[in-house]
């Protein structure tokens, strides 16, 4: 292999080009991103960009400095066309059809993430919707939502209480603006973490001030009546929330339009195989590859920091490593930061998993909670207490019991 692609100069992508360097590749690597900045870290947007703790200049990625690599920055993927694959399977090959031009590869590593979802109806002045309505995926989303915060911005509505929307909530809230949540389903996190726990973290912010609706949807926004400076959030319960600005939090969507057509299995996200192998070689990792977890049973794609960068290293060595690489498999982790509350992940959780608190209550900013299904430990939840989710993870790696792991987790 002479020349590998990596479509994605994020986390998955540049993770995906250090390992390859570091796994001895020495052919040519190009690093193609439709953004113009140079590599940098998605956590910080919503946390320290926007309390402004940080500046835009404190967010680069330290794995892309001196990386040997050539960066198209600015130029978008709109195109994938594959050689015919060879009677053994192997590695023909393809061109990326770039905006402003096209790249020839032995290998590509696809790594485009994900773009955050839009309300169909609340626009945005692009979809002919009001000034004002966002969402932060991007950097350069976060500096707009920054720079209105310098401004003065004084009332924010949030619409999604998944984790971008509560981080949004609680860095606005720590800038002294007027917050309204908004979440269609009973309780933050509901589908993620179970109820409980999710009204547990609505708690956390309504004790630090945020207007906090639950159970109740957003029908559309439209510019303020009045002066029409700022947006009216129509919920369908016939409540009208008025606020300067509205942060859409409500998922993400994979980036793979420009993937139809290619051959490849677009299924929510790039679907690859256990080794994160696409097509032949094509791998695809980070927010938007999904892959059969045999620890769990089933196809996931995890929108997570530690995924992204675990699964980029593993994708480079799919590439060299050809079929013997091991199946990905990891156990996922995730943080997230609200306030002086610090949410910890291992495992999966869910819904409808066997759930018990192990230390602390649900009515206070310290608690843990051990997750199961089948009589086996299946995650770990830490609100303030990384010392269960740090203690516990190699247990979730074990899959023990899940009688067992409550006891040895309320021993800790
Ligand atoms: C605001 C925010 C806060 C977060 N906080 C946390 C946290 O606290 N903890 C945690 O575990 N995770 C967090 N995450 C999630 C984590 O950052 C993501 O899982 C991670 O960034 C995914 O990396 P990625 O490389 O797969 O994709 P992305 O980071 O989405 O990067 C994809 C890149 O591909 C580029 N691209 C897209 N389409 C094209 C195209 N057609 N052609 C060329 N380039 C293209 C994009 O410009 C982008 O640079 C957060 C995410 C966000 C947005």
């Amino acid at each position: 292999m002479d020349a590998i692609v990596v479509v994605g100069a994020s986390l998955a992508g540049v993770h995906a080009a250090a390992a390859l360097r570091r796994d001895g590749f020495v052919g040519s690597i190009t690093v193609v991103d439709a953004q113009a900045h140079r590599p940098y870290d998605r956590p910080p947007l919503s946390k320290e960009l926007l309390t402004g703790r940080f500046g835009p200049d404190d967010i680069g990625l330290r794995s892309a400095v001196d990386l040997d690599v050539t960066w198209r920055l600015g130029s978008a993927a709109v195109g994938l066309e594959l050689n015919s694959s060879g009677a053994d399977g192997a590695a023909l090959g393809g061109r990326l059809l770039l905006d402003d031009g096209e790249l020839a590869f032995d290998g590509l590593v696809i790594a485009c993430g994900a773009s955050a979802r839009t309300l169909p109806d609340a626009g945005g002045p692009d979809a002919g919707g009001p000034d004002g309505v966002g969402v932060l995926r991007t950097l350069d989303d976060a500096l707009a939502l920054r720079s209105a915060l310098d401004d003065g911005l004084s009332s924010v509505v949030v619409v999604g209480a998944g984790f971008i929307g509560l981080e949004v909530a609680a860095s606005c809230r720590q800038r002294d603006v007027a917050v309204t949540l908004v979440e269609p389903m009973a309780a933050p996190l509901g589908r993620i973490l179970g109820d409980d726990v999710g009204l547990a973290l609505a708690g956390v912010h309504r004790r630090h001030g945020v207007d906090v609706r639950l159970g109740v949807g957003v029908q559309r926004v439209t510019a303020a009546a009045g002066d029409g400076s700022g947006c009216d959030v129509h919920l369908d319960d016939g409540s009208v929330v008025t606020a300067q600005r509205v942060v859409v939090g409500i998922g993400v969507v994979p980036n793979t339009d420009w993937l139809q057509g290619s051959g490849l299995t677009i299924d929510n996200g790039v679907v690859c195989d256990e080794t994160l192998w696409a097509a032949p070689g094509v791998v695809a990792a980070g927010d938007l590859a999904r892959w059969p977890s045999a620890r769990f049973g089933s196809m996931l794609r995890v929108e997570h920091w530690d995924h992204a960068v675990a699964s980029g290293e593993a994708a480079a060595r799919r590439l060299l490593a050809g079929a013997d690489a091991p199946a990905f498999d990891p156990v996922p982790w995730f943080w997230s930061d609200q306030y002086d509350t610090k949410v910890q992940l291992v495992g999966m959780a869910g819904a409808d998993a066997d759930a018990e608190v192990v230390s602390g209550s649900l009515d206070d900013d310290r608690f843990a909670v051990v997750y199961g299904r089948n009589g086996r430990l299946t995650g770990v939840l830490g609100v303030n207490r990384p010392r269960h989710v740090a203690l516990m993870r190699a247990r979730v790696e074990q899959g023990i019991s899940f009688d067992d792991a409550v006891t040895a987790a309320r021993d800790l």
